[in-house]
């Protein structure tokens, strides 16, 4: 299976995968198998319980970025953001699909997977989380996938990662 099919027919929450401590009920992106925050961390070992984000959350913070970083295919200006997730960890990502004068604090949004760079002679196509703008409809429950959008670039046949 390649890559882009991967990631189009995965649903995107499968892709947040963090941790839950079942003592302190704090949530870790990424993954943590001990939790820091519980008094007697030992207490902690074989209690953490993996836990998917769904990926919604809220602008905490943002820059507005004016040059972009060699290699990675953005248009400038663009938009970096600390986003507070509905089960709490902090997250950082681009937020895509809306102007950058129009993004503020505490704008609701949600994850979704984006080709973050291409490295040019390898070919090889790196995907991450970015943020878009939540609406009243994004943030209902999802029934299937027919309303899941699709990366806005996938990868052209023949660059394909290695297995
Ligand atoms: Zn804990």
């Amino acid at each position: 299976m390649s890559i882009a099919r991967f990631w189009r027919e995965t649903p995107r929450r499968y892709n947040l995968g963090g941790s839950k401590c079942s003592i302190c009920s704090t949530v870790y992106f990424p993954p943590r198998s001990v939790c820091p925050t519980c008094t007697h961390h030992r207490r902690s070992i074989g209690k953490m319980q993996p836990l998917q984000l769904c990926g919604e959350g809220e602008v905490f913070s943002f820059s507005i970025l004016q040059d972009a970083a060699e290699g990675f295919e953005m248009q400038v200006p663009y938009v970096l953001a600390l986003v507070k997730t509905v089960e709490g960890p902090m997250l950082t990502g681009q937020i895509v699909d809306v102007d950058p004068a129009e993004v503020e604090i505490g704008m609701p949004v949600h994850a979704m997977f984006r080709k973050l760079r291409e490295e040019g002679r390898a070919g090889v196509i790196h995907y991450g989380y970015k943020f878009a703008p939540s609406t009243a409809e994004d943030r209902r429950p999802r029934r299937g996938g027919s309303n899941e959008p699709s990366p806005v670039t996938e990868p052209p046949e023949g660059s394909r990662a290695p297995a």
